[in-house]
């Protein structure tokens, strides 16, 4: 451990600057609700709701709390009691090539990781989403979903992981091929997730024929979205909370809507929200967000490459050789605080893209469906009224139901 060595000093500002950043903002967005809301919000969210909507969020805000401070002490005392530099050594002695140790060390860690966020994953499912009537998950689909979720990430993760060890181990231009290699799985995956993978966690079944379905088909027709398939998804099985997707390339549309919107919407509201999903689709949301992550991912690789080449980047961990797999476990640690800033950009990308979907919404079916839908799913999902700034910034992929509202009364 070297005061001296800037990666050093960089991976420790940067991990405790975000662990510090997160606490002024948790108690920030919880001081919210000792303020009155603005008339708007206060004819929405009951005296009722909104106490209950504090509560619930500081529960949550305690959990993430604990789960934050454990990581990082967990990190802390492995960095700085030589665990990295032992982590080397003993993988070392596997007698596997560079590739395989790679895959074999970042795969040994996450299911560390995996393990110790087993505890919170389950109470905030068990207790805190459960106390608040949101859980509808059993322990065994809890179970399985975790079991499948591994699996998959071995399965389609491992490949990809040896493949990028292997450009940087042997490839001049290992940035490039990298990169093509993670935009080409993006695109591919952007196909198969909704096709393959979701299917093995969620049952979608066809929407029944009748006037949901055919207002729903006549909405897309209207719009010239080239529907082929809407089907209803069991989210019921996990969470009572309610959602929609959309999916497809080309002229193969997928509308799929959770039991749960079903359930709790008007068929005016449905007809909103599946308006504002074709708008997502209609100006060219999810290409542009792709753009945005191919371009972080490559500043992303060109920094690791970087890093991967010094000698005092490793040295920073305790770490005397360079390996390749405990490189990339490193660099994440660093690269951390890089990470949050760009994810601002994409957060305040998709907040402007959902007022876009807002506007079109409104265009093809008025405001007030689509109002009193949001009204309804911020209520039954005890969203935060009235978030702070600071969080809306850090962690809103949507912007506030206030800012929503306002913007499609305007
Ligand atoms: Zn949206």
């Amino acid at each position: 451990m070297t005061f001296s060595n800037p990666w050093f000093i960089a991976a420790l500002v940067g991990v405790l600057g975000l662990f510090h950043l997160e606490i002024i903002a948790t108690f920030l967005n919880l001081a919210q609700f000792r303020h009155a809301l603005p008339q708007r919000l206060k004819d929405i969210f009951s005296d009722e709701t909104v106490q209950k909507a504090g509560e619930y969020a500081s529960q949550s805000a305690k959990l993430d709390l604990l789960r934050s401070t454990a990581s990082l002490a967990v990190m802390i005392v492995f960095w700085w009691s030589g665990g990295f530099g032992w982590l080397e050594r003993w993988s070392a002695g596997w007698g596997w090539s560079a590739i395989q140790t790679g895959v074999g060390v970042i795969g040994l860690l996450m299911l560390v990781q995996n393990v110790l966020s087993l505890p919170f994953d389950a109470w905030d499912t068990f207790k805190i989403e459960a106390e608040y009537g949101f859980n509808r998950t059993t322990v065994g689909t809890f179970i399985k979903d975790r079991i499948k979720g591994l699996l998959l990430t071995a399965l389609l993760g491992g490949p990809l992981l040896a493949l990028i060890l292997w450009f940087f181990q042997t490839q001049e231009h290992a940035v490039l091929y990298t990169w093509l290699t993670v935009a080409g799985f993006s695109i591919v995956m952007a196909w198969v997730s909704p096709r393959l993978l979701m299917p093995l966690f969620l049952k979608f079944q066809p929407l029944n024929d009748g006037p949901l379905r055919e207002a729903l088909l006549a909405l897309a027709a209207r719009l010239k979205f080239p529907v082929v398939d809407v089907s209803v998804v069991d989210g019921s099985r996990r969470s009572s909370k309610a959602n929609a997707f959309l999916s497809g390339f080309g002229k193969n549309k997928r509308i799929a809507l959770f039991d749960t919107l079903i359930e709790k919407h008007t068929q005016a509201e449905l007809e909103a929200i599946l308006a504002h999903e074709i708008g997502h689709h209609k100006c060219r949301h999810v290409p542009q967000q792709l753009v945005l992550g191919l371009l972080e991912s490559g500043l992303m690789f060109y920094l690791l490459h970087a890093a991967l080449q010094s000698h005092a980047f490793f040295a920073a961990f305790g770490v005397s050789s360079m390996p390749l797999g405990l490189g990339l476990v490193l660099f994440s640690i660093v690269y951390s605080p890089a990470s949050l800033l760009l994810g601002l950009l994409s957060s305040a990308l998709s907040r402007r893209h959902e007022f876009q979907a807002d506007a079109f919404a409104k265009a093809a079916c008025g405001a007030d469906p689509l109002m009193a839908g949001l009204k309804k799913l911020s209520v039954d999902h005890l969203s935060h009224p009235n978030p702070h700034a600071l969080t809306v910034w850090l962690h809103y992929s949507h912007p506030p139901i206030g800012q929503r509202l306002a913007a499609l009364e305007g």
